[in-house]
């Protein structure tokens, strides 16, 4: 009887050892992070390692997955790892001049897209672009739309203008650095959307490292209290929103009270507070709310 070839390593044995290290390693995702670095490392896609699972991982393949785990154990973010990140039903490329795209923030696409109609021709604007995750994500569900984004980072506007170009959505899309809608006409635009930074400046050596020490601090830091981007924003969205206009802000979880008299105080109408889907204040809009407003179907 011959013996069974020797078996090196599978993409199931891959993802196993990945995942085991950085559960070890305290890294809080450990089997999704571990999935997206083998994907990558690997080529693999996620329904191969479903169905293929004893594909052979080649060594280099394996080499490439041990660094992005050490980086990763390290606490660099995946997203900076792979230097890109999925954001609502776009992929970005991401540098460490933009801020990586979160989940919480697709709250500010639930509230976009139920204030808008799937035909409606409309102009968006984004103050502080970033990597272009919002306006692009919505442009793309919104083929009669058009968008402006803004940043004071050139750096950032070049990963923007990089993303749109790669979602073949420049058509749509000009981008401008600027100080938030600083040199924009009055009363241009159907649609005014922000992430601004919020994190109180003291706050900011206690974040996590992935955050800390990846994410542009331009991109977090609201000054001493973490109001000072709303208080710039607040007489600047006004003066540019169309009458009628929607406004969405993103916010932190324990600012909605103080961003909402914010904007009462600068005139803004209809100032309410909007949850994510943690259940945590994240938008001050006067759209629609959608946990309250029923989809069109
Ligand atoms: N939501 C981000 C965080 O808590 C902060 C982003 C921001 O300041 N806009 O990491």
């Amino acid at each position: 009887m011959t013996d069974a070839s020797p078996t090196g390593p599978t993409i199931l044995t891959a993802w196993k050892g990945a995942h085991k290290r950085l559960k070890d390693g305290r890294i809080d995702s450990p089997a999704i992070d571990a999935r997206l670095l083998l994907e990558a490392a690997s080529g693999a896609t996620r329904t191969d390692i479903l169905t293929d699972p004893y594909r052979p991982v080649t060594p280099e393949q394996q080499a490439t997955l041990d660094g992005y785990v050490e980086r990763r154990l390290r606490r660099e973010p995946v997203s900076r790892i792979l230097g890109r990140k999925a954001f609502w039903k776009i992929l970005l490329n991401v540098t460490p001049d933009v801020l990586s795209p979160r989940p919480d923030t697709e709250t500010l696409l639930d509230v976009s897209l139920l204030a808008f109609p799937p035909s409606e021709a409309f102009n968006v604007i984004d103050l502080g672009v970033g990597s272009g995750a919002i306006l692009l994500a919505l442009l793309a569900e919104r083929p009669a739309a058009r968008g402006l984004g803004t940043d004071v980072s050139s750096e950032a506007i070049a990963v923007a203008r990089e993303n749109a170009a790669n979602l073949d959505l420049n058509g749509r899309t000009t981008f401008l650095r600027t100080e938030w809608a600083a040199g924009l006409a009055d009363h241009s635009f159907d649609l005014v959307l922000s992430n601004p930074p919020y994190i109180p400046s003291g706050d900011i050596p206690g974040l996590d490292p992935e955050v800390r020490d990846h994410d542009p601090h331009l991109a977090l830091d609201g000054g001493e209290d973490g109001l000072d981007a709303y208080r710039a924003l607040a007489p600047e969205i006004l003066r540019i929103l169309k009458p009628g206009g929607i406004y969405a802000i993103e916010i932190g979880h324990d600012q909605g009270e103080a961003v909402k008299a914010l904007f009462d105080e600068a005139g803004l109408p209809g100032a309410k507070i909007v949850r994510d889907l943690a259940d945590r204040d994240r938008v001050v809009t006067n759209g629609p709310d959608p946990r309250t407003t029923p989809r069109p179907s």
